[in-house]
């Protein structure tokens, strides 16, 4: 009797693996002929002063066009890419895309801002990373001020010894560091004192939470407001993610969040919009009131 549930356990659960497996697979394979088929490429989102607007500096966010498929989510590409190392060649033509645009924008005579690119757990933990960011920022003739480096709370907190040692000396070579999707991760604050970092970003879900109005959320901006608190404090830089209607905006800045990004002002864009952006210098319309 045992023996006939487990085959009909066999017989139920096996065609399911093997459909969730081959579809990995499938795009793990897919993502490797992506690179060589150049289908991958940078957009950039500006990240505002909330009062004005104007863009401060972009963040680089990769975008995956298959031929067949059509646009790929990096939601759903980037951590099977992690998970297969994948990223550990698609992470340095990201970084490499992002320096030679700035590089290009600087050469035209474009007043260009800072340019944020994603580092993920398993570029960062890799052996060489500051000695290959360094690298191509010589490459491409940039100073360390056109680069920031955004990685995840998750990963910053794991490992954390190995962490103060990877962004001490990529603070050391002045090159300034945000914790991304800020407030996921339960991580100490003892540890975070300790991180030479630059800013943190609170995690879109508090901010796309609070919806239409914050009142109706008060966890959500009581943590809002707790990071808030928490930056100032260490005297790190707050930018909220996700600002989608000037209620999440208002709150914000009446709780002394500066400095934001979302569909409210931008999404995110390819570089010729960036490039006319830049050069008008015009601040993104931040909606009414
Ligand atoms: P992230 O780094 O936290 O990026 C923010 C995400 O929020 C982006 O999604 C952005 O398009 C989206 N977003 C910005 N404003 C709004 C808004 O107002 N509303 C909503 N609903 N979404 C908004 P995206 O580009 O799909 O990227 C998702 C995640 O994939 C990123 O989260 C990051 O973890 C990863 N990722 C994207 N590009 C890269 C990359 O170049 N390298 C690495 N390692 N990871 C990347
Ligand atoms: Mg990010
Ligand atoms: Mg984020
Ligand atoms: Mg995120």
């Amino acid at each position: 009797r045992a023996k006939a549930e487990g085959r009909r356990c066999y017989h139920f659960y096996i065609p399911e693996m093997d459909a969730a497996l081959q579809e990995r697979m499938e795009l793990d394979q897919a993502m490797r002929q992506a690179l060589e088929q150049n289908e991958f490429h940078l957009v950039y989102q500006p990240r505002v002063e909330l009062v004005t607007g104007r863009a401060l500096s972009l963040e680089a966010l990769v975008r995956w066009r298959h031929p067949q498929w059509g646009m790929v989510s990096p939601g759903r590409f980037i951590p099977l890419a992690e998970e297969t190392g994948f990223i550990l060649s698609l992470g340095p033509a990201i970084l490499r895309e992002a320096c030679e645009q700035i590089r290009v924008w600087k050469a035209r005579g474009v007043p260009t801002v800072p340019v944020a690119v994603n580092l993920s757990a398993r570029e960062f933990r890799e052996p060489g990373v500051v000695e290959r960011i360094l690298t191509v920022l010589a490459e491409t003739g940039l100073d360390a001020g056109d680069l920031e480096i955004e990685i995840t709370e998750s990963a910053a907190m794991s490992s954390i010894d190995q962490t103060i040692r990877t962004l001490t000396e990529l603070h050391g070579h002045g090159i300034r560091i945000s914790i991304d999707d800020f407030g996921t991760a339960y991580s100490s604050l003892n540890y975070l004192k300790r991180l030479p970092v630059h800013a943190i970003k609170i995690d879109r879900s508090f901010v796309s939470d609070m919806e239409q109005d914050p009142a109706n959320h008060p966890e959500d901006a009581a943590i809002i407001r707790a990071i808030i608190g928490l930056g100032e404090t260490l005297g790190l830089k707050v930018i909220a993610e996700g600002i989608e209607n000037t209620l999440q905006r208002d709150f914000l800045l009446d709780h002394g969040c500066v400095q934001g990004q979302g569909y409210l002002f931008s999404r995110p864009m390819p570089a010729e919009e960036v490039e006319h952006m830049l050069l008008h210098s015009k601040a993104l319309d931040p909606g009414d009131s």
